[in-house]
């Protein structure tokens, strides 16, 4: 068995990687190359049959095949030169997969067929399913069906609206047709019958790797239709995930904007799209991938705030690798026009609110630490000192029984309370900036078409520019910012 070229497995974050992400595509258009499509896998799992995942399909097997002929260069003419006995890449993305073929485009097919056994989709818009529509052509020969794994408005809109024998022929295994894709109806939050602990509510979707399901908001459409939500009510939160204390906080909690003054009659109707949690199952740690999506801040539906809550959580934890997101405009992009996208400014103000919550979860997870720590320094102690310590416990308990102890904290006036350990000892990281170490993979760019400088450039030009004048302000983020590149692979 050959080898070739130069070994690529080396974390960007300088730790083991845990989980790989290629991407596939990362334009939001209006050119259809490239178009968004990411493949995740486990690494633990290895190249496993069936143990990658493609995180949407804009593009799919096309920027596979353009990889694997960038990758082979002992290629000619779609025949390899030397013997034909079965060649291991060792660079580029697909570093470490045997490829049994002689030309790029059949190893592409190979892994289409026999490694990619799931498609996460974020939204029915056609940038994101385009690909996979048009590749289902290719799925007959596979010996199961492919997996398209959604929540329920995602898989219903792809289902009624193209394989309906209309748009394309129905070749789901539902309502009669052929049966080469079957449909995973995702819960929204997860769902609270499986895992535990910190996997709890992952479902798993390839070999290795278990997601999580947040709704978030894509603009307005003018249409009521089923693909779209309507607000049922405009006193909070209807259809929120409620398998965690963060979110059962904030629908407790939260107080309807201004913006939601109106009756329920008179808003637009808000186009869903999907966040994930995608968890490696070996390692714990996760990586968080957006859809498409709008910021909180000019949003009618503003759920950001949910997934940064959760998000945070698992950066207190240590657990949060990496975030995918989109930032489709640079900031000359009026709040008028970007349609259901983000630009820099915006993406900064979400990452802000990020890292706000990433404080109050470590000063969380200081204030806990530092009631076990107590607790077992009295578990020795005089029997007076038991008592005191187990009244102040049972107040604090109370508190760690809420949704947010840092917002309890707030809250709360009294003196004695648990809140005086948390603001007189500082919280974990507290000199580090809250994002540090964090990569954001910036993607959904969509090109000018124009003369000068990629607009992906200038985005990222501008990203910087906002983080270091956060800098300057001793407020910086942090993270580490990337604009995704078809054919890159990144190591989390
Ligand atoms: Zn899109
Ligand atoms: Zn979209």
């Amino acid at each position: 068995m050959k080898t070739r070229g130069q070994d690529s497995t080396v974390s960007d974050t300088g730790q083991k990687p845990a989980i790989q992400v290629i991407c596939l595509g990362a334009s939001g258009g209006p050119s259809e190359e490239s178009v968004t499509a990411f493949l995740v896998r486990s690494v633990h799992s290895g190249w496993a049959r069936g143990s990658l995942l493609a995180l949407d399909a804009g593009s799919h097997l096309a920027p596979i095949t353009r990889i694997l002929e960038r990758d082979f260069p002992t290629v000619s003419d779609g025949k390899r030169i030397d013997g034909p006995e079965p060649t291991v890449l060792t660079s580029g993305p697909f570093s470490g997969l045997e490829l049994p073929h002689a030309s790029a485009r059949a190893n592409a097919l190979h892994v289409l067929r026999a490694y990619i056994s799931a498609y996460l989709i974020t939204h029915p818009h056609l940038d994101h399913i385009s690909g996979f529509a048009i590749n289902t052509a290719a799925f007959h020969a596979t010996s199961k069906p492919k997996t398209l794994a959604a929540l329920p408005m995602t898989v219903d809109a792809i289902k009624q609206h193209i394989f309906n024998d209309v748009i394309w022929p129905n070749l789901t295994d539902e309502d009669g047709g052929v049966g080469f894709v079957t449909f995973q109806r995702l819960k929204e939050g997860g769902d609270v019958m499986v895992g535990d602990g910190e996997g709890r509510g992952y479902i798993d979707v390839v070999d290795g790797l278990g997601i999580r399901a947040f709704k978030i908001s894509h603009g307005v459409s003018t249409k009521v239709a089923p693909t779209h939500h309507h607000r049922g009510s405009i006193s909070g939160f209807p259809d929120i995930p409620v398998i965690n204390e963060t979110t059962q906080f904030m629908a407790r909690t939260s107080q309807p904007s201004p913006r939601l003054s109106a009756t329920a009659m008179d808003i637009p109707c808000v186009v869903d799209s999907t966040a994930f949690f995608i968890r490696d199952d070996h390692t714990a740690l996760e990586v968080l991938m957006f859809g498409d999506l709008e910021p909180d801040s000019i949003s009618l539906y503003p759920r950001n705030r949910i997934v940064w809550e959760e998000a945070a959580r698992k950066i207190a934890l240590g657990l949060l690798r990496g975030i995918f997101i989109e930032c489709s405009y640079e900031d000359a992009q009026g709040d008028a026009i970007l349609f259901g996208h983000l630009c820099p400014r915006h993406l900064i103000s979400e990452l802000q609110s990020l890292a706000a919550l990433v404080a109050e979860a470590r000063a969380t997870r200081a204030m806990e630490k530092s009631l076990r720590k107590r607790k077992r320094s009295v578990a020795n102690g005089p029997d007076s000192a038991k008592h005191t310590v187990s009244v102040h416990n049972r107040k604090r308990s109370r508190s760690l029984a809420g949704r947010s102890v840092a917002k309890d904290i707030r809250r709360s006036s009294a003196p004695g309370h648990a809140a005086s350990h948390v603001t007189t000892s500082p919280p974990l990281g507290q000199t580090l900036p809250a994002a540090a170490g964090l990569k954001v993979v910036v993607m959904h760019i969509k090109d000018t078409m124009k003369d000068g400088p990629y607009v992906g450039e200038t985005i990222l030009a501008q990203l910087q520019q906002h983080e270091a004048q956060l800098d300057e302000s001793g407020t910086a983020l942090g993270c580490e910012f990337v604009v995704a590149k078809s054919g890159e692979s990144y190591w989390l």
